[in-house]
């Protein structure tokens, strides 16, 4: 059984005060026995600080986005090697915020995709349709474009190293969620792409939803057979309510 994983996105968000008052309240109502895996994605520079907050712990730590490239004249740039440096395990690439707001495209998320891999951490790969594209019968067409784009440069095999997560972007910070038999349509089309080509691989991926997953609706959601998890953006930044998702999880 794979175990859930939950990833706190927080975004733009953050203060030295009130990241340790959030991990202070982690720390406070974590229970290691719970069973899923617990993650957390600061905004780059707090993220030594945070790593230190978390020692020990079992809390993981995570990345918002990373550079294509190694290492080099890109001002402003900051490679996977350095996030590993760090304490991270994971970095998030492609998130629709990244992809929308930044201009970048497929192809720019598939180089990301194997930097992360490159510097021995996971990728945590975000796709999914806006209103438009789903309204016009278009999100198997999306998602098959978007996690195609990553198979076709990085291979499936890549996949044993890697998360996916579903964030239909109608659903990202708007309060609207996708209902459990929606979300879990999409995540069944992912996984049968993923065993198309290779079966083990599809058994083991772990599949994440995310938009608008609050306390409130997390259990229905992550009960469906093919939901391993959630990306939480606005509900990681309150401990207790972070705390209360994390419980809903399969262990
Ligand atoms: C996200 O940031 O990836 C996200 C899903 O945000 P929210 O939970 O606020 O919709």
């Amino acid at each position: 059984m794979r175990t859930s994983l939950i990833a706190g996105n927080w975004k733009m968000h953050g203060s030295r005060d009130a990241n340790s008052r959030l991990i202070g309240g982690l720390l406070d109502g974590y229970d290691v026995r719970g069973g899923c895996d617990i993650l957390v994605c600061p905004p780059f520079p707090y993220l030594a600080e945070v790593a230190r907050l978390l020692n020990g712990s079992g809390i993981l730590m995570g990345a918002q986005n990373c550079s294509t490239e190694e290492s080099g004249a890109y001002t402003g740039e900051v490679a996977a090697s350095m996030l590993g440096e760090t304490g991270c395990k994971y970095v998030i690439v492609g998130h629709s915020e990244r992809r929308e707001i930044f201009g970048e495209t497929d192809s720019t998320v598939a180089r990301k995709f194997v930097a992360v891999q490159q510097a021995q951490l996971e990728p945590i790969l975000c796709v999914g349709e806006t209103l438009a594209q789903r309204d016009a019968d278009e999100t198997r067409l999306v998602i098959e474009r978007q996690v195609n784009a990553v198979l076709d440069v990085a291979g499936v095999a890549a996949f044993a190293r890697a998360v996916i997560a579903y964030e239909p972007v109608w659903a990202i910070g708007t309060g609207k969620t996708a209902s459990p038999e929606q979300a879990q349509a999409v995540h069944a089309l992912i996984r049968g792409m993923i065993a198309a080509k290779d079966d083990k691989i599809a058994g083991s991926i772990r599949l994440l939803y995310g938009g608008s997953v609050k306390a409130a609706n997390a259990a229905q959601l992550l009960a469906m057979p093919d939901i391993d998890g959630g990306l939480i953006g606005g509900a990681s930044l309150q401990a207790e309510e972070f705390l209360r998702i994390c419980a809903a999880a399969k262990a």
